[in-house]
């Protein structure tokens, strides 16, 4: 139901999750966050509360300066710790709001390639076929991409890699998503609110959009997989 990202210059799961209580106000039943360590993939769920998300990193901490997070309103799959965001699938985390209408399907083909699911979501196909296109030697934008040629439906995605810590790749496709510029840091969300305390300079992706983050880069496609310049604008908000 919310979606952060930040590729930042200091510890984000803090920053993370401050960002995603900004979004509270939309519901949630359960959150998430995963890093890059080191080049570490790793990530903590909790079901409930934003404050049992931070219970649970205070006794278990996220170390990482880059990394993204989600609030969950579950469509499909029971509200649990295993099916709440980011998804994992080994090299790839993911974060998504919105429904993957193709996703039996997806889950149909990857059960054939020899997967097999750890949640009862949509969400974990799009983790899973990128995993996929990764062992296939693609690299992480390459992968990404191929996903997203494969989803139908209505979403917002972001994806993080192991090994990538400067990387985040996001799209948007009937759900709102939102870039923010800040001092050589990056964040992404699905509501300019969220980034509010982090900075006032916003891009808003439009239909179909998608973007590769690096601390110091954006690079934005449209729907034809066109590059495309996307303006940023300063935005008041009241924060
Ligand atoms: N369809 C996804 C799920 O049920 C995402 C829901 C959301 O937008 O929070 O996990």
């Amino acid at each position: 139901c919310g979606i952060v990202g930040v590729l930042g210059t200091h510890e984000v799961a803090p920053t993370l999750v401050e960002a995603l209580r900004r979004l509270e106000y939309r519901g949630y039943d359960s959150a998430g966050i995963a890093t890059v360590n080191s080049g570490r993939l790793d990530r903590r769920r909790a079901v409930g509360k934003l404050h049992n998300l931070s219970d649970l990193l205070v006794h278990q901490p996220l170390p990482g300066k880059s990394g993204i997070g989600h609030t969950r309103w579950a469509t499909h799959g029971a509200p649990t710790e295993a099916n709440a965001h980011p998804h994992q699938a080994g090299p790839v985390a993911v974060v998504h709001n919105g429904i993957i209408e193709n996703y039996r399907l997806l889950r149909e083909e990857l059960a054939e390639a020899g997967y097999s699911f750890a949640t009862q979501t949509d969400t974990e196909t799009v983790a899973l076929l990128t995993q996929h296109h990764l062992s296939q030697g693609m690299a992480p934008e390459q992968a990404a991409y191929a996903t997203l040629e494969r989803l139908e439906g209505a979403f917002a995605l972001v994806f993080l890699f192991e090994g990538e810590d400067d990387l985040m790749i996001a799209a948007r496709k009937g759900s709102p998503l939102a870039v923010g510029h800040g001092e050589g840091e990056m964040y992404v969300g699905s509501d300019a609110i969220a980034l509010a305390p982090l900075t006032d300079r916003i891009t808003y992706l439009e239909e179909g959009d998608s973007a590769v983050l690096t601390r110091s880069s954006v690079r934005f496609r449209d729907a034809e997989g066109q590059q495309v310049a996307r303006e940023a604008k300063r935005i008041r908000m009241d924060a």
